[in-house]
Order: C-alpha cells, then structure tokens, then sequence
C-alpha cells in the first residue's frame, strides 16, 4: 500500500510546472481569444494540480496563476501593476473559484484514496482470515501471519510466544525452520533490548517501541496479540519505511492483522487441549474398565475358589464324595475362567503390539467351524445352531486355531447376550475373492451408534454389565480378522438380533495336496479355552 506524502517538493515543482503550461497556452491564444477564456485555461490548470498533487501545491498553483494572468495579459503588461480596478474583481473571482476548486478535487480524490485504502485492507484480512479458517497447527498458523503482515505491511516481522514460565521466545529464529513458504528475509530477531521491550508488551498488553510514545528507542514496533483469554504473545514488525505506522490507518490495520492472528493461535491451542483432553479421557475410561473388569472377573473366581476350597479343607471327613467331586469342579471351572481372561488379555497385548504370527494353512471352512461348536457344545445348550454352510465353498488359507477363536468369541456372544432358547444361525457365502462368515442371534441387537465402538479393547455396551466380560472379546477377533486381510463388522438384524459379518480373502490357487507348514514362528498365540 502506497502512502501518499503531500509534503514532497516534487510536487510543488509539478504544481509551478503546470502554471507555466498554461501561461505558455494562454500566451498562445491571448491574439485571438477573450481575457475571460485565459483565465479559464488557469481554472483547468489548478484542477490538475489539485488532481495529481495534492492541496498544498494546488493553492500555490492558484496564487501563482492569478500572478501570472495579471503579470502577462492585464495591462500594463509585465509589471504587477492594474491599470482597471475592475480587473481586480476577476483577480479576486479567480482566487475564490481556484480555491474552492481546489478544495473540493483534493477532498474527492481523499475520499478515493481511503475507499481503496480500505478495500485494500479489507482484501488483505480477508485472504488471510480465509486462509487461517483452513489451517491446523501453530506452524501453519504463524507461516500465514508472517507472510501476510510482511507483504501487506512492507516490513519485517517477528513472532514472540512465550515459554513455560511466561518469558517470551522468538518462534523460529533457526534458519531453515520456516521452510520455503517464508522467505526468511520477511524476518528479523530481536535485540535484548527489543527483547526487553517485547516483554513488556506482553506483560501489559499495550503496544510499544518504534514511532509510539513508549518505550520508542525500540528498532521495532511490537503488539500485543490479545485473544479472548488474555494476551497470548508479541508481534514485532519492522517496516521498510520508519513513518509508515505513524499513519493511523496504517496502525489501525496492523492491530487487525495481529487481533486476527491471536484469534487464530488460540484456535489452534483450544483445538490441541481438546485433543488431548479426549485422550486423557479415553485413557481413563479404558483404566478404570480394565481394572474394574479385571477386578470383577479375578476376584469372583478367587473368591469362591477360597470359600470353595477353605470347606473342603474343613469338611474333607463329613462331605460326601460327590458333593466333594463338584466341589473339586467348581475350583477347575473357576481357574479356567481367570485362565481364560489373563489369557485374554495376553492376546491382547500381542496383538497390539503386532507380535503374533499367522500360520496360514488351505483349510475347508467346515472344518474349523465344526471345531469351535464342538468346544462351545455346553455354552450352547440352550440355544439351537443352525449352520447353513454351501458344499462347494472354495478352501481358505487361514490360521485354524486363530479363526476357530474368532469364531467362539462370536458364539460365545451370541450365547450370552440373548435369552435362552433363542436361535444362532451361522451362515458363509463366497464371493469372487473373500468368504463372508455371518453369525446372527436373536437377542437386544447392538444399540445404534455403537456398532463399531464393541470392537474396541475393553468397550462393552452399558446393559452388557450384568454379564461377566472386560470388552475383549471382539477386540481380539478385529485384530485376528485384520491379520488374515479380512473386516468385521456388526449390524442389526431386521427383526430383531444382531449379525456379526468377518470376511477372509480368498486366494486364487489352492495346491492340489495341502502342505504342512513348518514355517518357524516366533511367538504364536494361542487360543484360550475354557472348556477344553
Ligand atoms: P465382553 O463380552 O467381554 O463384554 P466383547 O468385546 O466380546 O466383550 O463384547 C463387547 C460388547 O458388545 C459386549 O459387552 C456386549 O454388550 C456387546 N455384544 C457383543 N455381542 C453381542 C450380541 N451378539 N448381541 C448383543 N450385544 C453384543
């Protein structure tokens, strides 16, 4: 943006230039005109002045072509002298309308320039609000800043945060660190002493330094960035020309640039704290589940181990064998079920931390499946399968001890979470390059919204508390799916229930003779079953 100084002598020269003009015009027609229509030629002179240069020269301009017209064309020629008092009506005439003229084209052309100004201005915030509006991470947000303030402003900026302890730091004084879409001579450091004046800045949230009435022996002019919970750091701008912000409009737009950029980099800041309040809660959530499943499930089996095996203890010589024998049941069922659950766990851990191995081998599906039901055969007592398996289903490459979990778990669901009697169908489809396996109930369904939220370590839906469990279960199936390529994924059932779908990629060409695989494995999972 150009600022326009009226003080230049440049122009009074113009404005002394353009008098001559016309006196040499005027000299030109004064044979064949009127004495009237010269001074109109002056008239057309001052408005050009006025135009291009500015008042001070315009009324200079005016002053010189009343001179002018009287020393060369009112009689006597060439002396000041007026032999006609009447002349000295037109003279005075002339003057007024110069002026008036004057006024008026210089207060036209002012209007002009603080229209353009402002549209100017108004363009500039705008491109950088638009681009703030589009940008995440404090980088981002200061590369845009710097650029925009350095290129509207003609000056060199500097950006100061400040630290853990509230002193303020220049951000990114390493070369290099802006990377190219700064060019770093749009920057500069503060001195210590700038330094100084930056932190007093930012201590009382006023601007100071270059051109202001404190603190001015400062090599730049610094601003607070005032943001709606307080000020949040110092801009630094030092401009190619020293006056430039003594120019109130100037000054104005710079504090809008600056406001624009706190509002900015605390957008910025509230996003990262919500970020990472989010994380803190999702921590604590999974804390407080893990441990208060793990308590739950360790502490029932614990406890009724004790009670069961402190009465066996005291009671070996009244209770009868077979209240012994079940006695001696209970204890085993209930190590297994917290065998089952640190097992569990365990998967779990390798899983994520991506150390299991999955031994592939071709296997028809029915084989599995008929596996995982035989293991289930008392969990599903009361509720009648149906499998609904077709004959020509092409053969897998998969882990079976790792699929066949995947497929307890989901039975296991089923079994639990819907009341008894209620049917399980497990049904597989192929199609041109996966095997799709549906398990569906008849129970509550998954209630809307958290159909993929189930597959996360240690979710469990609120009305699933009365039932043992940590959350782990289709975790672990994800993780064994996703290993194998394949997705799973949870729907309700039209009717009524749930239906869990995992698919297993199908590869083209399976060998005529399965082979053994004797490929080594570092840490194979095993698969926990408490009811083997
Ligand atoms: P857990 O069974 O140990 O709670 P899972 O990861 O196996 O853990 O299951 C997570 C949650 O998903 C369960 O708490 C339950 O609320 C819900 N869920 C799983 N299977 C079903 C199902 N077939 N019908 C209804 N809800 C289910």
């Amino acid at each position: 943006m150009r600022i326009e100084r009226t003080s230049d002598w440049s122009q009074y020269g113009k404005g002394v230039l353009v008098v001559v003009l016309c006196t040499v015009l005027a000299w030109l027609m004064f044979p064949h005109f009127a004495l009237a229509n010269l001074v109109m030629v002056y008239l057309l002179g001052v408005v050009i002045v006025a135009a291009r240069c500015g008042r001070g020269p315009s009324i200079v301009a005016t002053v010189l072509s009343v001179a002018a017209f009287d020393f060369f064309f009112v009689r006597p020629y060439l002396t000041f002298a007026v032999s006609d008092a009447e002349y000295l009506v037109t003279f005075t005439v002339m003057l007024a309308v110069g002026l008036v003229i004057s006024t008026l084209t210089v207060r036209l052309r002012q209007q002009a320039t603080v229209a353009r100004s402002r549209e100017q201005r108004v363009t500039a915030l705008y491109a950088m609000s638009r681009e703030f509006a589009s940008t995440r991470g404090i980088k981002k947000v200061l590369c845009i800043a710097v650029q925009n303030i350095s290129q509207t402003f003609d000056s060199q900026v500097v950006i100061l945060l400040p630290n853990a302890v509230g002193r303020l730091q220049a951000w990114g004084n390493v070369t290099g660190w802006w990377g190219q879409e700064i060019n770093e001579r749009s920057l500069f450091a503060p001195d210590s002493h700038d330094q100084g004046v930056a932190q007093w800045v930012y201590d009382h949230g006023q601007l100071a330094g270059q051109g202001t009435d404190t603190l001015a022996g400062a090599k730049a002019l610094y601003l607070p960035l005032i943001a709606s919970r307080g000020t949040i750091g110092v801009i630094g701008v030092r401009p190619a020309q020293p006056q430039r912000f003594l120019w109130p409009e100037q000054l104005h737009l710079l504090e809008t640039f600056a406001s624009q950029t706190a509002l900015a980099l605390e957008r910025v800041e509230l996003a990262t704290e919500a970020q990472r309040a989010h994380v803190h809660t999702e921590t604590e959530r999974m804390r407080s589940s893990l441990l208060g499943s793990v308590s739950h499930d360790l502490r029932t089996p614990l406890a009724v181990n004790k009670g069961t095996s402190s009465s066996l203890l005291k009671g070996r010589a009244t209770l009868n064998p077979a209240t012994q024998d079940e006695m001696l049941q209970t204890i085993y069922d209930e190590a297994e079920r917290m065998n089952w659950l640190v097992g569990n766990l365990l998967d779990m851990t390798r899983i994520e931390s991506g150390s299991v191995q999955v031994q592939k081998e071709w296997q028809p599906l029915e084989e599995v499946v008929g596996a995982a039901l035989t293991r289930l055969e008392s969990q599903l007592r009361n509720h009648p399968v149906t499998t609904n398996l077709p004959a020509d289903l092409p053969l897998l490459t998969l882990d079976s001890v790792l699929i066949e979990q995947v497929l307890i778990n989901l039975l296991e669901n089923a079994a639990t979470y819907t009341p008894a009697g209620s049917p399980i169908d497990l049904s597989a489809s192929a199609a041109r390059d996966a095997i799709t396996v549906a398990i569906a109930d008849r129970g509550p369904g998954i209630p809307s919204g958290d159909e993929d939220r189930i597959f996360e370590k240690f979710y469990r839906v609120a009305s699933a508390d009365s039932q043992r469990g940590v959350g782990l279960g289709l975790a672990i199936c994800r993780g064994i799916v996703e290993a194998h390529g394949g997705r799973i994924r949870a729907e309700n059932r039209p009717g009524g229930g749930a239906i869990f779908r995992f698919t297993l990629p199908l590869q083209r060409t399976p060998p005529l003779v399965a082979p053994e695989s004797d490929a080594p494995t570092d840490q194979p999972m095993t698969a926990n079953n408490p009811h083997h």
